[in-house]
């Protein structure tokens, strides 16, 4: 036997197994402990709060805007059509639509790397929608404390009141989210028409209803359950992390021991550092951890616990920035906050800013000089190529032409690309706004004027009401003598 199985085998200790012993059920799932944050107040909480306002300003007014004769921002799907202010976007036009994806994905991926989940402390809809009906809780249940108080005591009238202003007030603000969100698809000016009517379609019910209901719920309820262990970008943000990224982080050398003290006293004589231990980072945390433990996943970087930090610093009047936007560099070689931002623009942060820019300045400039325009050219599958009068040859084409202005358009068409070639059908067609129109197309070329075969020919069709041509290629073909 090998040496090291026969060493295992004579430390392994024997236990006895107590037949008779009862048998123990023990529960894997730690039971859920709901979350009371303490409200707060400082520079991350304002910048929270401006981000709300700039999200929600944007969220709930851009469907009243008017562009025109329609809503401004408008995807409508019915007839196939996304309206963007001045821009009418097709389902040929889907390259911008992936253009506009991979500029989100490099966004959060620069961001994530400057400041870790910046994204999900300031801007994400959970952390929005749980700040204003934490707010709204607040508003009718009272801060932390008193909330706590009221649901650990039995049902009064006044709780319920309170408890149900709360519930009533929660399901209209989520109500509205849901049209306001249905009517980015459905003209909104329509629907509250038919609100008025009571003539809601099925799946405009369906949609106000199912996000209403899951804004209640995620805000009022799930809350960092979301964050916790439904969303899957908390799970892979820690590849995107390195050494030079921003986080909140708790200066251990600083803050430890920790320990509370009176505020004349002097910590170095106690021992102490820092840390008064009052627990605020605690209490005010939207995930109930202690930033005191290190970097945790559940940590949304939301920077309550420096806000409160800060504010308790004051207090016992030692310098700020127990808790604060860091580094893990800047903390082991203590660095100056100069030193600090200097490195966190590092050349992976320029590579991506780099790319982004030309994924940015590529999109943009497609889109500026697009042609409002589309052309398909189908051959006539009936007619391949026949001989008409004086030994021409002709061919016949189906031109489909895609007006996409808002603007009705006439457009002229020409041929070229062998000697001769001439149209011999209509040259100019009206196409009205945001419409397609199909037209035929005849195309003759003299007698001998290519030998028998196939031949690439041009056809050219020109906007005469706005810039824009376009080239479409397509085959003459000519009968074999
Ligand atoms: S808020 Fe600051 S002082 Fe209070 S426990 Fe947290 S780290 Fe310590
Ligand atoms: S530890 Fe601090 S930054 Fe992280 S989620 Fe809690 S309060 Fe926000």
């Amino acid at each position: 036997m090998n040496a090291e199985l026969k060493d295992v085998k004579k430390v392994i200790p024997i236990t006895p197994v107590a037949s008779e012993a009862e048998p123990e059920l023990v529960s894997l799932y730690a039971a859920h402990e709901k979350i009371y944050p303490r409200s707060v107040t400082g520079v991350f909480t304002n910048w929270r709060w401006i981000m709300v306002w700039v999200t929600q300003i944007i969220f709930y007014g851009l469907p009243w805007v008017e562009w025109g004769q329609r809503q401004a921002v408008l995807f409508d799907l019915e007839v196939r059509r996304f309206y963007i202010f001045g821009l009418v976007l097709y389902p040929q036009d889907f390259i911008y639509l992936t253009g506009m994806l991979i500029i989100s994905a490099l966004s959060l991926f620069l961001f994530t790397a400057v400041a870790g989940r910046l994204w999900c402390g300031y801007a994400c809809p959970q952390t929005v929608y749980t700040e204003i009906f934490l707010w709204i809780e607040k508003l009718t249940e009272g801060d932390r404390s008193a909330r706590m108080r009221r649901d650990g005591g039995a049902m009064t009238a006044e709780k319920f009141g309170r408890k149900t202003a709360k519930h009533l007030i929660w399901l209209l603000f989520g109500l509205w989210t849901g049209f306001t969100f249905v009517g980015y698809f459905t003209p909104i000016q329509t629907m509250v028409s038919q609100v008025s009517t009571l003539d809601f379609g099925p799946w405009e019910t369906f949609w106000v209803l199912f996000y209403g209901f899951a804004t209640y719920g995620n805000a009022g309820f799930m809350r960092e359950q979301v964050c916790k262990h439904m969303c899957p970008y908390a799970r892979f943000q820690s590849v995107m992390f390195d050494k030079d990224t921003l986080i909140v982080t708790y200066d251990a050398e600083r803050g430890e021991p920790r320990g509370a003290r009176s505020k004349k006293a002097d910590p170095t004589k106690l021992n102490l550092g820092a840390c008064v231990d009052c627990s605020l980072c605690v209490q005010v945390c939207p995930t109930g951890i202690d930033i005191r433990n290190g970097l945790q996943y559940e940590c949304i970087g939301c920077g309550a616990c420096a806000d409160v930090c800060d504010t308790v610093m004051d207090k016992v009047g030692y310098p700020r920035g127990l808790v604060k936007y860091s580094t893990e560099n800047a903390m082991t070689n203590k660095w100056t906050q100069k030193q600090t931002l200097r490195h966190v623009f590092r050349p992976r942060i320029l590579v991506y800013t780099s790319i982004l820019m030309v994924i940015v300045l590529a999109t943009l400039v497609s889109l500026a000089t697009r042609t409002p325009f589309k052309v398909d050219v189908v051959r006539d599958r009936g007619v391949m190529a026949r001989i008409v009068e004086a030994g021409k040859t002709e061919n016949v084409y189906r031109l489909q032409v895609m007006n996409a202005t808002e603007t009705d358009q006439r457009y002229r068409f020409s041929v070229a690309g062998l000697p001769g070639l001439v149209l011999t059908s209509e040259d100019t067609v009206s196409v009205r706004s945001t419409e397609a129109r199909t037209v035929p197309m005849r195309v003759q070329l003299p007698f001998e004027g290519a030998p028998g075969g196939s031949h690439e020919i041009q056809i050219v069709i020109e906007s005469l009401d706005s810039p824009g041509k376009l080239v479409e290629k397509t085959t003459f073909l000519v009968p074999k003598q």
